[in-house]
């Protein structure tokens, strides 16, 4: 697909999973047998907590735990005292074995960023691409204590090998659409595998189609490196297929049928937009 056009990862995303959907169903063999082997029986799942008042998102901390999950990721990124506040208002509604990442989206200028992990310093939380440069993030990374996420920078292997080279992550957010692909991100993936960088494997966002790509992505790689991972279809009201990884106690597994394990919704999808032959 490179050959035929530059870049649009987004757009070869969804050939490249309908690739490996079919590849399976011919071998025989779920996805995830294909891309490495099948870790344990599941994965473990965050859950995002969007931007609210800081006792509104503490309280959602119990409600989703309710529901199995123990990883959350707390959306920040806005007016910089009132994330402080968030993050101090959340960490105080962990119970030990749960993972908290604060994630700025970009959202924070550098001054700001080393300022509001400064004032939390004390607080077991990961911090995750706060600033919108990958300069930016390396700088707030050498002045701050916190384990270190890079999200939105990450988007080929040449960052990849220079953030490895720059010490600048502990682990690093990997989406299939912002690599291009399984193909692309099972590279990714190993590579991180040997450099010994955790990784939370998903996508931008997505309904059953995305969750089934993202479940056998994480199942097929080792527990160690598999610092979280999501089921989308878990924030969404539509259905696009049957047969989709379901979240049970806070956790999702790979289908054990051959390639992706679902079948499209096409009444759901509608009209073909493109027909490759
Ligand atoms: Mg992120």
């Amino acid at each position: 697909m490179d050959a035929a056009l530059r870049g649009h990862p987004y757009v070869k995303s969804g050939i490249d999973i309908a690739c490996w959907d079919i590849l399976g169903q011919v071998a025989g063999l779920p996805v995830c047998e294909l891309l490495g082997g099948r870790y344990g029986e599941d994965v473990a799942l965050y859950r995002a907590i969007s931007q609210e008042s800081p006792e509104e998102m503490a309280a959602k901390v119990a409600v989703y735990r309710a529901q199995g999950y123990r990883r959350f990721q707390l959306k920040v990124g806005g007016d910089p005292d009132t994330d402080i506040a968030r993050i101090f208002a959340v960490a105080e509604r962990l119970q030990p074995g749960d993972r908290l990442v604060a994630d700025a989206n970009t959202g924070w200028v550098q001054h700001e960023a080393v300022r509001i992990a400064k004032a939390v310093r004390d607080i077991d939380v990961y911090i995750e691409q706060p600033c919108l440069t990958y300069e930016e993030c390396l700088a707030v990374r050498r002045q701050i204590p916190h384990p270190f996420v890079l999200d939105e920078n990450i988007d080929d292997l040449g960052i990849l090998l220079r953030a490895k080279a720059d010490l600048a992550m502990d682990v690093v957010n990997l989406k299939i659409s912002k690599l291009g692909g399984l193909t692309k991100i099972k590279q990714a993936r190993d590579l991180c595998v040997s450099m010994g960088i955790g990784m939370t494997l998903e996508d931008f966002w997505g309904g059953d189609i995305a969750t089934a790509a993202i479940a056998h992505l994480a199942q097929s790689t080792p527990p160690e490196f598999l610092f979280s991972t999501t089921v989308f279809n878990s924030y969404v009201t539509v259905s696009t297929a049957d047969g989709a990884p379901q979240r049970v106690d806070g956790r999702m597994a790979a289908s054990k049928l051959p390639g992706l394990g679902i079948q499209p919704r096409m009444e759901v999808l509608g009209k073909r937009v493109v027909e490759i032959s």
